[in-house]
């Protein structure tokens, strides 16, 4: 059983004794054991991911209000009141959408928050706005890391392709082919984002990239302290 199985069965489980004849609590020792290595971020992945739809709801509803608050500027700049007011109705059906969430939304912002960091220090150290274009456009950074840090982290969590419900292949005329929309990967690649550049959409799919191989390696090493149980 991969870990992540185990995980959600420990998530499930109404009762976490941990003695002979109940082991559903080491998946959620070992997670926060692994965790010592890799901040809080590992756990928090499995725990989000796996927490169900009302995370993922709440990561898209975080992802639209950037979106949201960016037409809102524009309409503000133009004078649209009609479109400000559009905006503004927007932003309160969100802020209700995030206030309902209940519990797991904690975890849920505590993993944004630092994730908004991890994703803020590589745009810095990999020069996402190149060191020539900074006196011009550098004041812009800050809002472009926080975009491309939600939009990854909504599409990870979600990116079960849905052409073929993450099953990788189709049915053709006498077997199986690979899935045509995600190549038989079964996640949905990063195409077009609304409000983002061609150039933040290619960093964004990066960072989906990352969000996954951060998965890996954690529960590679939350696995191995299972097993060594
Ligand atoms: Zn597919």
């Amino acid at each position: 059983m991969a870990f992540a199985d185990k995980y959600i069965g420990a998530l499930a489980a109404s009762n976490l004794l941990d003695d002979g004849r109940h082991h559903q609590a080491g998946p959620l020792k070992a997670a926060a054991l692994a965790d010592r290595s890799t901040r809080n971020l590992g756990a928090l992945l499995h725990r989000v991911k796996y927490g169900g739809t009302v995370i993922q709801k709440l990561a898209k509803a975080v992802a639209e209000r950037a979106r949201v608050e960016k037409t809102l500027a524009d309409a503000v700049r133009k004078k649209d009141e009609q479109k400000q007011a559009d905006c503004r109705q927007a932003l309160e059906a969100n802020d209700a959408a995030c206030a309902t969430a209940g519990s797991e939304a904690a975890a849920f912002r505590a993993l944004l928050v630092d994730w908004c960091e991890i994703v803020a220090k590589k745009g810095r150290d990999r020069n996402w706005i190149k060191p020539a274009d900074w006196p011009k456009i550098g004041h812009l950074a800050p809002a472009m890391y926080r975009r491309v840090a939600e939009h990854s982290l909504a599409h990870y969590l979600d990116d079960v392709c849905k052409t073929c419900s993450g099953t990788g292949s189709m049915e053709g005329r006498a077997t199986l082919r690979a899935c045509s929309a995600c190549s038989g990967s079964r996640r949905a690649a990063v195409t077009s984002i609304a409000g983002l550049s061609d150039y933040e959409v290619r960093l964004v799919g990066q960072m989906v990239d990352e969000l996954h191989a951060l998965e890996m390696s954690h529960a590679g090493l939350a696995g191995a302290l299972l097993r060594r149980d």
